[in-house]
């Protein structure tokens, strides 16, 4: 298991009408043995948090802050010492509809074969994609296969694989269950949690509290490219304190429907002109004057809201 910190993080992306703010002063800390869910509307940076971790920013720059895993501290490695040491060895990442990356004239053995030549790996390949392979419960025939010859589970279970293959103990997960229906969804909640049980810690980005409060330990709510409120998966769940936080978890249904679903109205800020005052003043049921001041960061039981309610 990792210790990971993250500290006022602040990334920008160029664009031609100027900088948008995609992080701003992102801070969290997962200790020994936790593993971290984000989550938050499209647009709020969960993405461009996970991207930033594992240095692969396409178009983006990081223009502040501090990210520590272990005892390194990985924004000061160059990017050759990053590849060596970090990038799939130690942090690796599922990126976003991944399983419509597989290459579809390769057979899943020959993708699995470059990844392992690329980062120089000196284990036995077949035994090690045979581990990977294990890991997720796909059996080894499965290297024979192209990718269309597998079911939108399977394949989103070989890129988990692949993600897997060189061992690393820190592993992003950018919407993994996006796209599968509610019994393959289920399998991979399930693998995730089987991941945790080997000593893999996760971070795992989507707009699902529900899904992230059964797998992690520690959830950060994103909205606008801040992390509005962090703190322990049960905290957040039962005593949210963040009006926005307290949205996403009205809206989510219930099976049995007893409950009246409630929307959050309004927009996203724009994130190429983001002020000074709290980035939800537009939408929160709760704003006040004194909101259009930046929030404080107020200290949780298990982590920190920014929000004037709770100065
Ligand atoms: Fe709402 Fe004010 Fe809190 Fe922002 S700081 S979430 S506007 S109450």
């Amino acid at each position: 298991m990792v210790k990971l910190y993250v500290s006022d993080l602040s990334v920008n992306y160029e664009t031609s009408s100027g900088d948008v703010h995609a992080l701003e002063n992102v801070d969290f800390q997962l200790e020994d043995n936790e593993s971290i869910g984000i989550a938050g509307e499209s647009g709020c940076g969960k993405s461009t948090l996970g991207l930033s971790i594992i240095k692969m920013i396409q178009g983006g720059k990081i223009i502040a802050g501090e990210i520590t895993l272990g005892e390194k501290s990985i924004l000061n490695m160059t990017e050759s010492e990053f590849d060596d040491i970090i990038r799939w060895k130690e942090i690796s990442m599922v990126f976003q509809g991944a399983m419509n990356s597989l290459d579809p004239v390769f057979t899943i053995e020959q993708q699995f074969d470059q990844i392992l030549k690329q980062h120089n790996s000196t284990d036995d390949f077949k035994k090690t994609m045979h581990n990977s392979l294990d890991t997720v419960s796909l059996s080894h025939s499965i290297l024979k296969k192209y990718p269309h010859e597998l079911s939108g589970g399977m394949k989103q279970r070989v890129v988990i694989a692949m993600a897997l293959l060189l061992e690393p103990k820190f592993v992003i997960a950018d919407e993994p269950t996006t796209a599968l229906d509610v019994l393959i969804q289920a399998q991979i909640i399930n693998l995730l949690k089987s991941l945790k049980k080997k000593d893999v810690s996760i971070m795992l980005i989507s707009h699902d509290l529900a899904i992230l409060s059964e797998i992690v330990e520690k959830i950060g709510i994103m909205y606008g490219g801040k992390m509005v409120e962090f703190g322990s998966s049960t905290e957040i769940y039962r005593e949210p304190k963040h009006p926005y936080t307290k949205g996403l978890l009205d809206s989510i249904p219930t099976l049995r429907g007893e409950k009246k679903l409630k929307f959050i109205p309004g927009n996203p800020p724009n994130l190429l002109s983001t002020g000074s005052g709290c980035r939800f003043f537009d939408r929160c049921p709760e704003a006040m004057d004194k909101c259009k001041k930046n929030p404080p960061k107020i200290k949780t039981d298990s982590g920190y809201v920014l929000c004037w309610l709770y100065e």
